[in-house]
């Protein structure tokens, strides 16, 4: 049977929208809010109302929270479904091949929100105005863990109707600005792991601290909040999925919601290296650097070889990306998949960010152009979500047939 690995025609305007607004709203304005690190972008409200017109439509994708779009509707034979998740895949990707900061400011479209798109039920999505009038941050990592997400020590102890939250979470993105916070809290330290559940928080809400934000390396236009919660009641209904503690199933629960981020993480740095490459391709051709397709990449120049090379490990990560993407819109267990795209695609935002800079040289390290900014930015997507090791873990987990206590 031949592969197909054309997109869906109906996903073209996702894409010329996300690419207008990569080049239209966000190049021009990179490097100022690069440099005025902390400041929100005001140009962003524009893409939140557009962004909410597309909600509206069904072409947001899950990152809007219509990424559960058709996935429960029945189909005809053959139907191959390219929702919320492929959207959001895309949405992510060409607005990052603007700037991966800004696409994390983006109003409404914060990784909290592919989070909730994951595990709430219908009733829970109605209850947040169908999803689109959240914009919501992911609350795990906590100052004593970072890989180890079943490490969690925030508490959410229940309290006749409500849930009470104690804890601090760090490095949280979009946290200061986003509406609410997807938090990871246990509701009974004593059951271990399966009574870590995630809950929707409202940010502006009493218990609830912004502390500080972080001074970063890159993705500087973003905020990266540190945030305190102190005695914080929530209404019961806001506990994302079934608030049953099976000591059996331990957190996979929770663990889905990554089935969603990491390839929306991936189509990140699939998006900022195609913007590397683009500006790396125009560099060699002025400086009269041939790429020849129909010759091997060993007969021709270092550096045309070495392009040849990144454009080769831009289209796996790009193709690894849709795949996981495609799997969760066709509700196929795709843990696997997400982490292999993460995997790949972080690691090539990396290389081929920092080879761009090395093959430009003194122009690519300068701030004449945005290559090092883009290299500074990449460095995050393969951190982020989980990081290459936990990666390379996970997949080495699932392709041997071993438990996380056999393979650690
Ligand atoms: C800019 C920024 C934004 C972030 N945004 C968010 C966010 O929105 N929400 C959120 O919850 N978190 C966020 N984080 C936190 C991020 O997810 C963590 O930094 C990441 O999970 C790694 O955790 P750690 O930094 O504690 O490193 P550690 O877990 O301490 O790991 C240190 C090193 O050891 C390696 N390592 C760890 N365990 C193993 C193992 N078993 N085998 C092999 N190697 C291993 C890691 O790969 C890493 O290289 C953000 C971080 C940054 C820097």
């Amino acid at each position: 049977m031949a592969i197909n690995l054309e997109l869906p025609k109906k996903l073209d305007n996702t894409i010329d929208q996300a690419r207008q607004a990569a080049l239209q709203i966000f190049r021009p304005i990179s490097r100022k809010y690069d440099l005025a690190e902390h400041t929100y972008p005001v140009e962003l409200d524009t893409l939140a109302s557009l962004y909410s017109g597309l909600a509206a439509t069904g072409q947001a994708g899950a990152g809007a929270a219509g990424g559960r779009g058709d996935a429960n509707k029945e189909r005809p034979e053959g139907y191959v479904a390219n929702g919320g998740n492929m959207q959001s895949v895309l949405n992510s990707m060409w607005a990052s091949y603007g700037d991966v900061a800004l696409m994390l400011s983006i109003p409404y479209q914060g990784l909290g929100n592919a989070a909730i798109a994951a595990v709430a039920t219908d009733e829970q999505l109605e209850m947040l105005g169908g999803g689109d009038e959240v914009w919501a941050s992911m609350a795990i990592t906590e100052p004593s863990f970072g890989s180890d997400s079943a490490a969690v020590t925030t508490t959410a102890i229940a309290d006749g109707d409500e849930y009470v939250l104690n804890g601090e979470k760090i490095f949280v993105t979009a946290g200061s600005r986003a509406s609410h916070i997807v938090v990871w809290a246990s509701v009974d330290r004593s059951l271990g792991r399966a009574a870590i559940k995630s809950f929707v928080v409202p940010r502006e809400h009493p218990g609830v601290t912004i502390v500080r934000l972080e001074h970063k390396l890159g993705i500087r236009a973003s905020d990266t909040a540190v945030i305190r919660f102190e005695d914080c009641r929530i209404p019961k209904e806001y506990l994302l999925g079934s608030p049953e503690v099976d000591v059996k199933k331990g957190f996979g629960g929770v663990m889905q919601t990554f089935d969603n981020t990491r390839p929306m993480v991936a189509a990140m740095a699939v998006g900022v290296s195609r913007a590397a490459l683009e500006e790396l391709r125009k560099l060699l051709e002025d400086a009269g650097v041939e790429i020849d397709y129909d010759r091997p990449a060993a007969d021709q120049s270092a550096a045309a070889a070495e392009f040849i090379r990144l454009e080769a490990d831009w289209e796996a990560s790009y193709l690894l990306t849709l795949r996981a993407a495609w799997m969760a819109d066709n509700k196929e267990p795709n843990s696997l998949q997400a982490s292999m795209s993460k995997a790949k695609a972080g690691r090539t935002g990396t290389d081929v960010t920092n080879k761009a800079v090395e093959l430009a040289s003194t122009y690519g390290y300068s701030e004449r152009t945005l290559l090092e900014k883009w290299a500074r930015d990449s460095k995050i997507l393969d951190i982020f979500e989980g990081t290459q090791q936990i990666q390379q873990l996970i997949i080495a987990r699932r392709v041997l047939g071993k438990s996380s206590a056999e393979l650690k």
